[in-house]
């Protein structure tokens, strides 16, 4: 899509600082961190929402958890906990849509999320 600021992050028109890569996904730090871990994690092909995409491509919903937690492992908060987040609509507070996972970790973090 070309419209889309996720896309233009995979096509590399935009730029991000990249963690992770897989053959369907790629992990980049968020711009405005909000844990000391904060990565996004999201398909190469363009779904606007983790319901739509769970609906038509399960096994590549599957492999962005699976690098969700590789990410949290590589950056060494798999063993002391992390939160993966699809927020999901604008009451949600999703901005971007292109679905992305964010994954939070390094400090405690509250319950329930505000
Ligand atoms: O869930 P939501 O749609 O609000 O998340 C979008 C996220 O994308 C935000 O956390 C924002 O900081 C991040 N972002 C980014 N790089 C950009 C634009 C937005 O990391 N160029």
């Amino acid at each position: 899509m070309t419209d889309c600021l996720f896309c233009k992050i995979v096509s590399g028109d935009v730029p991000a600082t990249i963690v992770r890569e897989s053959a369907g996904t790629v992990a980049f730090r968020d711009i405005n961190p909000q844990a000391p871990t904060h990565v996004l994690v999201i398909p190469r092909d363009h779904h606007p929402t983790v319901g739509e995409l769970a609906a038509s491509d399960a096994e590549l919903l599957a492999e962005m958890v699976r690098e969700a937690h590789n990410v949290a492992a590589d950056e060494g908060v798999a063993e002391t906990g992390y939160r993966v987040v699809f927020n999901t609509g604008s009451q949600a507070g999703q901005t971007v849509f292109h679905v992305h996972a964010h994954v939070l970790g390094g400090r405690g973090l509250n319950w329930p999320p505000g």
